[in-house]
């Protein structure tokens, strides 16, 4: 159980004001998403780089106001240029204003998700990525694992991303095989020590979203943050999904994060598109047996008893594991290989499941008969 509440948070911020400004912080729209961690409290406010001086006083006493709670842990409040949706008078407004705001140009957002570390997630979501371009669907895939980055190393990329035109603001996309790609890992050296809070992995990500030229895209694959945490939630709740992938081992454990995965998504009403189980099952090379080293099929039978899809299964490959590691995606770079048809055949039901999804929303077909 949490002892300090969200509703109690805003009430005392709710007393907070910017020097000259007609309403309080909260009314205004400049508290972020407020994340709780045990005792522990974060989320920023929003300010213009040219008042972010004065803003620093109102940053402290927002500070103040929420550690003379009882129970209070640490309070970390951080300022930031990120401004949350326009016109939105609390957060949760503001996060189902963002929700509803699409990306420019991207028709669809998958998240390919995972309850835990680990279980080849991003490997899976830049397979999934790279079979999509496979069938001709302009794609691209953004690396929201902002604490661990990993689509310079799994596409190879060392290059920096550049602004998209001369006094543009957003930042042109890396590419490769055909693929575009954004990822924190492009922007900050691998040595730099990632010292992101809450609130600012929340801005970053958005800006990763809606301040890349991004271009016509049919769809973009989003690799989530690992694990089922109040960071996830908020990225699944602000970024408007057409659907979740969620990847698992066949261990019962993962199968068990598997599930928190699940509900995560249900709670923000994003429709889970079904599960690829990972490491499902292990092919010698040299003797051509598939040893089910896990105890194969949890996956599957899991699927079915939640009443959602089952997308594939992926072997235990050490040619894989090898490929990814040397920016090699075996999709791209093996496409005749039994591996990148796995994953073509998981890219295709995907794409069949965001399609079917988005049919049994729409209304039924007016029928007119002409005269
Ligand atoms: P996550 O994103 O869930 O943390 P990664 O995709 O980074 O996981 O994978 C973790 C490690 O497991 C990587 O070294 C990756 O190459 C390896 N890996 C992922 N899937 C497979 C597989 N099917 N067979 C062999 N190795 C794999």
């Amino acid at each position: 159980m949490t002892a300090i509440s969200k509703t109690a948070i805003l009430a005392r911020l709710s007393a907070v004001r910017a020097p000259g400004a007609e309403d309080d912080i909260v009314a205004q729209g400049l508290v972020s998403e407020i994340i709780i961690a045990g005792n522990d409290v974060t989320f920023a406010l929003t300010a213009q780089a040219r008042d972010a001086r004065a803003m620093e006083a109102t940053r402290r006493a927002a500070e103040e106001a929420v550690k003379a709670l009882p129970g209070i842990g640490k309070v970390i409040v951080a300022l930031t240029a990120d401004r949350p949706a326009k016109s939105s008078g609390t957060p949760a407004e503001a996060a189902r204003h963002a929700r509803g705001t699409a990306v420019p140009g991207v028709s669809r957002i998958i998240a390919v998700a995972s309850g835990k570390g680990g279980v080849g997630k991003s490997t899976t979501a830049v397979n999934i990525a790279l079979g999509l371009v496979a069938m001709g669907l302009r794609t691209g895939i953004l690396d929201a694992d902002i604490y661990g980055p990993s689509m310079p190393k799994l596409l190879g990329l060392t290059e920096r991303p550049r602004l998209s035109g001369p006094g543009s603001k957003k930042l042109k996309p890396l590419e490769r095989f055909g693929l575009k790609a954004m990822s924190m890992g492009f922007l900050v050296d691998e040595s730099t020590p990632m010292i992101w809070r809450g609130p600012m992995v929340m801005g970053a990500l958005v800006q990763m979203l809606r301040e890349v030229e991004w271009g016509a895209l049919d769809c973009l694959v989003v690799d989530m943050p690992p694990g089922t945490g109040d960071v996830q939630l908020t990225l699944a709740q602000q970024t408007p999904l057409s659907g979740a992938v969620i990847v698992s081992t066949p261990q019962d454990l993962a199968l068990i994060d598997a599930r928190k995965g699940l509900a995560m998504f249900e709670k923000v009403s994003v429709p889970v598109l079904g599960i690829v189980e990972n490491m499902s099952y292990f092919l010698c090379a040299n003797c051509g047996t598939r040893h089910e080293i896990f105890g194969h099929g949890g996956a599957k039978a899991e699927a079915e008893k939640l009443s959602v899809a089952f997308l594939g299964e992926v072997p235990l490959d050490a040619e894989l594991r090898r490929r990814s590691d040397q920016g090699e995606p075996v999709t791209a770079c093996e496409p005749a290989s039994p591996l990148a048809a796995v994953y073509r055949n998981i890219a295709g039901r995907v794409w069949q499941a965001v399609a079917s999804g988005e049919n049994s929303r729409k209304p039924p077909p007016r029928i007119i008969i002409e005269k």
